[in-house]
């Protein structure tokens, strides 16, 4: 088994994003929106603020009271929507329960919709596939991005993707199948995940359930990725068991350490890709 060096990839990836920013007179800027004091969402920006330096990109980071109401949240969406010097927004998940998430992604303006969370842009990205959507959305991409530096072959192989979400299992079975892998979405209404898993040449798992992956539910040879975060006591474990796992697995990417750094890269591509756009 090898187990994948993420940092490696996340470096690389954040080596040719800086490639292109130093040829470049005004500097893409990411607004990000904080709202409240979630102490991993905080982690989850200072880690991107870190990063955004190293590629050359400039970060403005919008911390939001804890109780602001959904109105003015959506006012302060509008002002960067407005700004001529920001090219891209993110909203930092989750958010307070007064706010309805999928209104305030919504008002996102699509042209600064870093996540690909705007339904036009996702809907692009369904539509026209990766090459020409707006934009990608991240995790997928950092899945992506880590077979291929794994040289894991795609096309005509069988994929299983654990979890369905739209952050996550939807777009990463989609690139999947772009690429040419007959893929399998399991969920938790899947009545026997193991008969399903066991089939994978290549197994992505982002479900958010602490080592649902086990040894026995994977063959030989199989490509792992391990998307899964999950925080029990202070300690970061994914949704594979990794030390098991690896004894049959062909690749598996470690938690924390893995695929979470090459999200923080591909974010950043994206960034860079809207702000040419513009
Ligand atoms: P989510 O919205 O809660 O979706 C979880 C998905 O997993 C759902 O489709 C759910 O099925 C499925 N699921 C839950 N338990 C299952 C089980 N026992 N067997 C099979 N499927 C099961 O979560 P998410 O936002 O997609 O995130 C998933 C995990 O990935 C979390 O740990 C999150 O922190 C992590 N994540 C990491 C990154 C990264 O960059 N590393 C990025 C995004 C997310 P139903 O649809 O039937 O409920």
């Amino acid at each position: 088994m090898h187990a994948v060096n993420c940092k490696a990839i996340a470096e690389k990836i954040i080596d040719e994003v800086r490639s292109e920013t130093e040829l470049m007179d005004r500097k893409p800027v990411l607004a990000m929106f904080l709202v409240g004091e979630d102490p991993s969402s905080e982690t989850y920006i200072h880690k991107k603020e870190e990063q955004c330096v190293r590629a050359g990109i400039k970060s403005r980071k919008i911390v939001l009271s804890e109780n602001i109401t959904h109105r003015n949240l959506l006012a302060e969406i509008d002002r960067l929507n407005g700004d001529v010097d920001v090219d891209a927004i993110l909203i930092q998940l989750p958010l307070p329960k007064q706010i309805i998430e999928r209104e305030a992604l919504e008002r996102i303006d699509p042209e600064k919709d870093v996540d690909c969370l705007h339904p036009l842009n996702f809907g692009l990205f369904c539509e026209y596939g990766s090459e020409e959507a707006r934009v990608i959305p991240v995790t997928a991409l950092a899945v992506m991005k880590i077979l291929k530096e794994c040289n894991a072959a795609i096309k005509g192989k069988d994929a299983v993707v654990v979890g369905s979400s739209n952050i996550a299992g939807k777009p990463i079975a989609l690139m999947l199948v772009e690429k040419g892998a007959t893929t399998v979405i399991c969920h938790d209404k899947t009545r026997d995940l193991k008969r399903h898993t066991r089939n994978a040449d290549i197994l992505v798992v982002a479900a958010g359930k602490k080592h649902l992956i086990t040894k026995n539910m994977v063959k030989s040879g199989t490509v792992v990725i391990d998307v899964g975060v999950n925080q029990e006591n202070g300690i970061i474990r994914g949704d594979v068991d990794f030390d098991n796992v690896s004894e049959v697995a062909l690749y598996v990417t470690p938690v924390p350490g893995g695929v979470g750094l090459v999200t923080v890269a591909t974010l950043l591509k994206n960034v860079l890709r809207l702000s040419r756009k513009k």
